[in-house]
């Protein structure tokens, strides 16, 4: 992000940051150095329901420039016109962004801070982000299991790989695994694909989750995986 930064400033762009999971790590003690960088963005977009645990739905938007930012959707309609006193003295919420009436979404995350405090949710990302660590030294030492991308943090992406197949078979083996552990109970996982290879994408982002849930996913995912194997062998 710093090397975009840069990029940004000299071009005169603007440095916007998705940080819908990873801002967030920003809090995060031991990890904040991942994120280096992020405070020069001119906007950052971010989730307080995921890492921050708020209940669905928060999504967040921050902007540097508030008069940039006001500049971008300010209108005023007749319907709506500011008046210097009074209850339409106090500025529009709907002169930052698309959306006139809305819920009262900060509430929530608001009463989550004062409770917990950010400390606590910061303590809460290095946690998930060092079982990252465990679940990316789980898949490394199984042979059936391949690493996909070299994540740092809380992702990480994997194939189940027991003998050499086409991509085809990977992505359909693979697939399977994840819908029969998440119609089974056991454990929900996502896909996704990078650089043209399907793979189970863990993301841990639960405070409740403990290592031990991480070898069971594992040993599940083998399991599972030679159950499929071995079913498709006795249709074909
Ligand atoms: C989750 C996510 C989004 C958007 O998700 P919403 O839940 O709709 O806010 C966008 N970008 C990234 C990287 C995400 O993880």
């Amino acid at each position: 992000m710093q090397a975009i930064q840069k990029i940004c400033k000299e071009e005169k762009l603007w440095f916007h940051v998705d940080g819908c999971i990873g801002a967030l790590i920003a809090i995060a003690p031991k990890n904040q150095h991942l994120v280096a960088g992020i405070e020069e963005a001119d906007s950052i977009a971010l989730d307080p329901h995921k890492w921050l645990h708020v209940p669905f739905e928060a999504g967040c938007a921050i902007v540097r420039d508030a008069e940039a930012h006001r500049g971008a959707f300010a209108m005023h309609s007749e319907y709506l016109e500011e008046k210097p006193r009074g209850i339409a003295a106090a500025g529009y919420l709907h002169e930052y962004n698309l959306q006139t009436s809305r819920g009262f979404r900060a509430l929530k995350i608001w009463l989550m801070l004062k409770e917990h405090g950010v400390a606590k949710f910061g303590r809460l990302i290095d946690q998930n982000i060092s079982q990252g660590e465990y679940l990316r030294g789980l898949v490394e030492n199984e042979p059936d299991l391949t690493l996909i991308a070299p994540s740092r943090i809380n992702i990480v992406c994997f194939q189940y790989t027991p003998r050499p197949m086409s991509e085809e078979q990977q992505c359909a083996l693979n697939t399977e695994i994840m819908l029969r552990l998440q119609e089974d109970g056991i454990a929900a996982m996502s896909d996704t694909t990078i650089a043209g290879k399907h793979c189970l994408r863990v993301a841990i982002c639960n405070h409740r989750t403990t290592c031990k849930d991480l070898d069971l996913l594992v040993r599940e995912t083998l399991r599972v995986g030679a159950d499929v194997i071995s079913e498709s062998a006795t249709t074909t």
